[in-house]
């Protein structure tokens, strides 16, 4: 596979960018001083319209073709310099330098923001665009307006303000890979914090944001940055770090050095604000400020050790967010939010393993698959923290830190770092997991790779001691009389026992190793239970067990009895208001089971929200339950639902927005539904939100098969809009909504034409795969559950 680096090695990059007035496009001139290795050297450059080229102070000849830059007869290990004229478009497609807009008021306010990672800082400078290629950046941003504030990894050295123009001149950046590099332009309110270490920390937002919402995000990156200096043995480079919320963000963050990027839900949050919103800001910037070191001060050789980055800030966003606020238990979100859902994902035929070849940088789009790469991934390394111990799995990331700092590894180098410190072969124990797909389920002692649909593969992991915490990446197939003796002491069991034997059944329930039916009487067991994490995955299993149902009809009503039932205990202890003396954990179960009430239709339950909350403003309502309040007054009121869309249009609060877009989309009206349909083409719901827009109006059984209709009708807009990097996000959630035979023959009549597409091609199979098998679950297991219920 053809790599420039292996033609040109850059060693600096001199960078000035000339932002225009209406932010539309800028001039650019970059210098490269690196050494050459080959007769025709390589670099890339995408929508850079190159308006000369200078080598060593002479202007050449040059070929441009397929987003690269061909230079000829270059002398071999020489260092040279290459400058590099240009001007190119900023456009609002979140990747490269994008333009976000946004309403403050009646002003339209703009940001110039940056998005490199993986390949599009080519779209900004000419360069050897590959994580490998590390060098050091001098930065020069300019803006036509000179009321902007400018910012970048690196602190400014110098700013100059003309009458029209200012231009900020920023310090030399360590020696990092391209994909790291960002700067920001725009008007922005700030708060500032030092962390004990002496890093100055500046949480940024656009100006329709409050200041409030910034202190909790600026100490918690104070308080996680000083961690890690401790965790990793080597102290955070960079003078400063910077977070900044944008408007428009593709992803959820970027751990740009020293300027790490969120979406503004991602970043924004004060200590009034959900205890689920404090717990997900805090683990984002647990996660990106673990990546100043994994990754940006040690990266990836190439982008098919990406899941190093992920699999491992996806674990440490966990243990960190612990270590310094424990209160938010930050490992109950990783057990229900990471590990089930690599577990849901990584039983179905066709699923991509963890370590894939990337040929292509574009490649990267449909591998992905963030359920394994982050989420299976995490699992693995927590895995093998616990196998090896916690306190020698960070010795051997000290030495892996202090030997590579700077420099760029494999997954190899990581192994060689902590073999030292374990009693196994590290390397051997984790290349299995990590090349192959999938996980066993274990049965008398004996593995066989998990599959739901019951087909038999070869795969063989290797397996410690099996434990039924969870520990271990499998699913554990009770006997008859061990299930039976598990459950007689389930009061008991500690709670990653009791979350372990829920995982496993609720799995292992979509085969024929476990009758859907006996989930019912092992809810039924819980009904006193009071752990919230315990009760999320309850409620994922009732989730499961909704697909049996037909709206409306007797057997869903006496289901949703039964889920009356199940949540009263809880309910009559909680109620639908919080209340001063509420622990944590009331705060986090009170929302599930008020969702489960919300669910059941009681009318008891509706009327006390409807009396309780309906003249309340509802951006005033208690933020813990805000959402759930919204659904159900939405559910009482279906006009409620136009109301909450205009005000989901028009707040500047990112967690009340979806808040709002969660009950909305739930509105029990179909015509009010379907007109959202056409809302996400008319420019009212942001590009940024579509999908999970998208996703909400198919939760609606309503309008579900208008919801799956709509993409086959809008798919060459749908993919343009998307582009390769979200397009097939589309298709796995149709699959997860399917239900019917009619609903899976029109989404295979029109996925059939797509199948051979490359960035499609896998998410379609796995689909498929995932649909037959649910539609035959279905069919062999209903007749037992409705029997259940008569
Ligand atoms: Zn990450």
């Amino acid at each position: 596979m053809e790599r420039f680096y292996d033609y040109f090695r850059p060693k600096h990059y001199a960078i000035s960018i000339d932002i225009s007035a209406d932010k539309t496009r800028f001039d650019a001139v970059t210098i490269i001083t690196g050494r050459v290795k080959a007769k025709t050297i390589k670099l890339h450059a995408v929508k850079l319209r190159i308006k000369e080229i200078v080598v060593d102070g002479k202007v050449v000849d040059y070929i441009r073709k397929d987003g690269q830059i061909i230079l000829s007869k270059m002398p071999i290990d020489k260092t040279v310099r290459i400058e590099a004229r240009y001007s190119a478009p900023i456009t609002a497609d979140m990747q490269g330098v994008y333009l976000s807009t946004y309403q403050d008021g009646d002003k339209t306010e703009q940001i110039v923001a940056t998005q490199f990672e993986s390949h599009y800082a080519r779209e900004c400078f000419p360069c050897v665009d590959e994580p490998v290629a590390k060098a050091t950046f001098d930065l020069m941003v300019s803006s036509a307006k000179p009321t902007d504030m400018i910012l970048a990894n690196m602190p400014a050295k110098s700013e100059t303000l003309d009458e029209d123009k200012k231009t900020v001149v920023f310090e030399r950046t360590p020696k990092m890979s391209t994909y790291l590099l960002a700067f920001a332009v725009g008007n922005f309110i700030g708060c500032q914090v030092k962390s004990k270490h002496g890093v100055q920390i500046t949480a940024y937002a656009g100006i329709h944001q409050k200041v409030e919402d910034l202190e909790y995000p600026a100490q918690f990156a104070a308080d996680v940055l000083d961690f890690y200096d401790d965790c990793f043995n080597v102290p955070f480079p960079l003078p400063k770090m910077d977070l900044l919320a944008l408007p428009d963000f593709e992803s959820g963050a970027m751990e740009n050095w020293g300027l790490v990027t969120f979406r503004e839900i991602a970043m924004l949050a004060n200590e009034g604000s959900a205890f689920d919103q404090k717990q997900y800001v805090a683990i984002v910037i647990a996660h990106e400020l673990s990546h100043m070191w994994f990754g940006d001060l040690v990266t990836m050789k190439w982008w098919d050790d990406l899941w190093l980055n992920e699999s491992f800030a996806n674990m440490m966003e966990s243990y960190a967010t612990d270590k310094i606020r424990p209160e938010l238990a930050a490992w109950d979100d990783f057990y229900t939010t990471a590990i089930l859902g690599a577990y849901s994902r990584d039983c179905l035929p066709g699923v991509q393993p963890v370590k894939v070849d990337v040929k292509h940088v574009e490649d990267i789009a449909n591998l992905f698959d963030s359920a394994i790469v982050y989420g299976k991934g995490s699992r693995l390394l927590f895995m093998l923290m616990r196998t090896m111990g916690e306190e020698n799995f960070f010795k051997g990331l000290k030495d892996y830190f202090e030997k590579h700092k700077y420099g760029s590894t494999e997954a190899d180098d990581l192994w060689k770092a902590l073999s030292p410190y374990a009693e196994f072969d590290v390397k051997e124990f984790m290349t299995p997991w990590l090349t192959q797909p999938g996980y066993p389920v274990i049965t008398d002692g004996k593995q066989e790779r998990f599959l739901i649909t019951g087909e038999h593969s070869d795969e063989k992991y290797p397996l410690g001691d099996i434990k039924d915490d969870l520990t271990g990446d499998y699913l554990i197939n009770l006997s008859d009389a061990e299930y039976a003796k598990k459950l007689s002491r389930l009061a008991s069991l500690d709670k990653e026992q009791k979350m372990r034997l829920l995982i496993d059944r609720r799995l292992l329930a979509k085969t024929d190793r476990v009758a859907s039916v006996s989930l019912l009487p092992l809810l039924e067991s819980f009904a006193e239970e009071t752990d919230s994490v315990i009760w999320e995955l309850l409620s994922s299993i009732i989730a499961d067990l909704k697909i049996f149902f037909t709206p409306s009809s007797k057997e869903e009503k006496a289901f949703k009895k039964y889920i009356l039932k199940l949540a009263l205990p809880n309910y009559r202890r909680l109620g639908i208001v919080p209340r001063k003396n509420d622990t944590d954990n009331d705060i986090k179960l009170r929302p599930i089971i008020m969702g489960m009430m919300h669910y059941s239709e009681d009318e008891d339950y509706l009327d006390a929200i409807d009396e309780e909350y309906r003249h309340i403003f509802i951006a005033k309502v208690d933020q813990d339950i805000r959402y759930i309040v919204a659904c159900s007054l939405v559910r009482i009121h279906p006009e409620l639902s136009m109301q909450y869309f205009g005000l989901y249009q028009t707040t500047p609060d990112s967690a009340l927005k979806r808040d709002l877009m969660d009950a909305l989309t739930g509105v029990k009206n179909t015509a009010i539904a379907l007109s959202y349909l056409d809302r996400l083409k008319d420019g009212s719901v942001r590009p940024q939100d579509r999908l999970i827009f998208y996703m909400r109006l198919l939760r609606n059984h309503l309008i579900r098969e208008d919801a799956l209709k709509w993409v086959y009708d809008n798919w060459s807009w749908l993919y343009e809009e998307e582009g390769d990097k979200t397009i097939f996000e589309y298709p796995r959630f149709m699959a997860a909504f399917i239900r019917t035979s009619v609903d899976a023959e029109a989404f295979k009549e029109f996925f059939a034409q797509h199948e051979n597409e490359k960035i499609l091609a896998r998410d379609i199979a796995v689909a498929y795969a995932e649909i037959d098998a649910r539609l035959r679950l279905i069919k062999s297991d209903k007749d037992k559950i409705y029997e259940y219920f008569k």
